[in-house]
């Protein structure tokens, strides 16, 4: 696990699909802990130290970071760093509790619609929870919420546990979970310094899903569209921001089926939409992306629009009978497109870079070792690792 500038990582503990980090005080006392995705625990627990932070003007506790980003410390809330900062929208915790941060719980809203969510919690209301009050002359939980100005009455509980059950019930119904108009980019995985995807210490993507069907192919897991991690592109380049990396490598799946959420990405990693800018630094191995698309077949539309911040595309289908044993490509048939746009500049990439010998990776998962990802462009197949005993995941 890569090490914190002069600071302790969180303790932390898996269960099932949820990692919990634990809070401590100045002194290292415990004061709790907050609830995680799995597939987040170990992207958090790098970016740096956790903390518990209560708002005089707010019943829901919150928990910070203080993180190192680019030589610069700088502090973000959790759910900020989950799902990105965008301008106009503040993240909701669904369940109105604060120290839950799966994403299933977080979702945007308008200032107004965090205003009518925040009706009943009010310190006063005793339970601490948004939507829940005590009524003293009924001895009962009166759970409610006020959507366009009216207020509902759902109903009142002799037990809080009883009063929670419903009010989680209800306001996932009546506040559903979406992102609005934010897109959201379906990612099977991501990895940090890998050597073997591109010239330099690459971080590579790859997306969820993809339609091509191309027999053979390497990584059959990315093709079903189902959600596998989500992400919104500030929150993506925030992440990409924060390391230290040569260059980044999309694949997949095929990154160009989300082709709207990929071009939010690049733009906001290249300044263009109100993120942070790259640094002139940033990437001088710049960014290859693959894709089983015909360059040709990307005519109009975001997925066109891509290019234009993309150093080499990789295009075209593998096929099998076709089969490289040297290079980037996996296939003969797939060619090289170098960033010639007008306006674009030179391609952070030269021809001979991508000249590179085949090779693999094998990394162990920093929280869960049983979860080995091998990555690279391989000389053997998915025969060849079960033979030698490594499972993947889909086969079984
Ligand atoms: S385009 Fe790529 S990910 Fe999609 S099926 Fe073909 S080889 Fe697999």
């Amino acid at each position: 696990m890569r090490k914190l500038k002069g600071q302790t990582p969180n303790n932390y503990r898996v269960d099932g699909l949820f990692g919990y980090i634990e809070l401590t005080d100045k002194n290292g006392l415990r004061i709790g802990e907050v609830k995680v995705d799995k597939f987040n625990l170990s992207r958090i627990i790098q970016a740096g130290r956790w903390y518990l932070h209560r708002r005089k003007d707010c019943t829901t506790n919150h928990v910070f970071g203080s993180l190192w980003s680019g030589g610069v410390r700088r502090e973000i809330l959790l759910h900020r760093f989950l799902l990105g900062d965008y301008p106009n929208l503040c993240i909701d915790h669904i369940n109105g509790n604060g120290l839950d941060n799966t994403l299933s719980n977080l979702c945007f809203v308008t200032n107004q619609q965090n205003s009518e969510k925040r009706f009943g919690s009010d310190r006063d209301s005793q339970s601490g929870i948004r939507g829940i009050r005590w009524e003293e002359s009924r001895k009962k939980w009166l759970v409610r919420y006020k959507k366009d100005g009216k207020t509902f009455n759902i109903g009142r509980f002799s037990q809080l546990e009883d009063a929670i059950q419903k009010n989680n019930l209800v306001r996932r119904e009546v506040f559903p979970y979406n992102y609005g108009d934010v897109p959201i980019i379906n990612i099977m995985s991501i990895l940090n310094e890998t050597n073997v995807n591109g010239p330099g210490n690459r971080i590579c993507i790859w997306t969820q899903g993809c339609t091509k069907g191309c027999k053979g192919c390497f990584n059959p897991e990315s093709w079903s569209n189902k959600i596998n991690t989500q992400w919104t592109p500030q929150a993506l380049a925030q992440y990409v921001l924060s390391q230290e990396c040569d260059g980044i490598t999309i694949s997949g799946g095929d990154p160009l089926e989300q082709p709207e959420a990929l071009l939010k990405f690049l733009r906001v990693l290249h300044g263009d939409g109100g993120g942070e800018s790259l640094r002139a630094d940033f990437l001088p191995k710049g960014i290859i992306c693959f894709t089983g698309f015909l360059i040709e077949e990307l005519d109009d539309g975001a997925a066109a629009e891509c290019l234009e911040y993309i150093d080499l595309l990789i295009d075209g289908r593998y096929v099998e009978q076709l089969r490289y044993t040297s290079g980037l490509a996996g296939s003969s048939n797939q060619r090289f497109h170098f960033s010639s746009l007008p306006g674009r500049g030179e391609s952070r990439l030269q021809r001979s870079e991508i000249l590179i010998d085949q090779a693999v990776e094998v990394h162990i998962d920093d929280i869960d070792p049983s979860i080995i990802r091998v990555t690279g462009f391989p000389s053997i197949d998915r025969t060849f690792l079960k033979r030698h005993g490594l499972r993947i995941e889909s086969d079984e």
